[in-house]
């Protein structure tokens, strides 16, 4: 089996998921994973059905921010859901956790969280999540969590973020299997939205595995700046921080910018 390739065929016979990946859709190029899971929502698609690029030429992040890949050497996949609210709100986390699990399995290597959204290695980010939602009024039509891994990408060749990410292949000095990467982390997110709807607390390994808490930290958000110590964060991911006069003020994830 070509460890590279990504296909419907080839993921189709590890992948062990009931519901994430039932309908999978695989391009070679496309603009971004996002835009074809939200057509395909438009269009009733089923609930985890998974989107797979071998890469994007448009890929994005929070804020409108760029998502870079090369092809043939990230996982860029997004996965429709239909999650109630309480669901909703911790899809974030569940896709970083997956993240963190999968990476784990496939090549033994360790993770943080930085919150609210990233994935790092020895401080550098290997991993993007993006959660994008149609909701009208208390009507949650839809949900697509986007998740991109640097697997075998080179970020010395993007000058961009060479600085600032790392692959898996950076860090184990050798290629690794998206395919590997890929089933393990379906499998994953599986497990844990099955546990989210089943109202575990998933909360408790994503806080533990969170690299921010008890650190000073700079939040921008809707053109206002806080800074403070990271105190805690609540079983729906929001920020706790405490402020030098000593208010605790809570910080949601939706548009912020976070600075260690
Ligand atoms: P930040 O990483 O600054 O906290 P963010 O969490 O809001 O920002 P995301 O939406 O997760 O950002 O991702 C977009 C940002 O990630 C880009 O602005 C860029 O700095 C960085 N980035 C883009 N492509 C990659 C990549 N392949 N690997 C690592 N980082 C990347």
């Amino acid at each position: 089996m070509n460890k590279n390739d990504l296909s419907p065929e080839t993921i189709k016979t590890r992948l062990h998921t009931k519901l994430i990946g039932s309908d999978i859709l695989y391009y070679h190029s496309t603009p971004s994973t996002m835009d074809i899971a939200k057509k395909a929502a438009s269009e009733d698609a089923a609930e985890g059905t998974v989107i797979i690029a071998d890469h994007q030429t448009a890929g994005r992040g929070r804020l409108d921010r760029e998502w870079l890949s090369s092809p043939g050497n990230s996982v860029l996949v997004s996965i429709l859901l239909h999650p109630d609210e309480a669901a909703l709100l911790r899809l974030t986390m569940i896709a970083c956790l997956a993240v963190a699990r999968s990476i784990k399995k496939a090549t033994g290597l360790k993770t943080a969280i930085k919150w609210p959204n990233d994935v790092l290695i020895a401080g550098k980010k290997v991993s993007g999540i993006l959660c994008e939602s149609d909701v009208h009024g208390k009507r949650i039509e839809y949900a697509v969590v986007g998740i991109a891994i640097n697997v075998n990408l080179d970020p010395a060749t993007m000058p961009d973020i060479s600085e600032t990410a790392t692959s898996l292949a950076k860090e184990l000095g050798r290629e690794v299997s998206r395919a590997d990467v890929l089933a393990a982390l379906l499998e994953e997110f599986e497990a844990l939205y099955d546990s989210l709807r089943r109202g575990e607390p998933v909360h408790l390994e994503w806080r533990r595995r969170l690299e921010t808490l008890g650190k000073n930290v700079t939040v921008r958000c809707s053109g206002q700046v806080h800074e403070g110590l990271a105190e805690a964060v609540d079983d729906e991911g929001n920020l706790l921080l405490r402020e030098a006069d000593g208010n605790l003020i809570t910080i949601t994830a939706g548009d912020v910018t976070l600075r260690g």
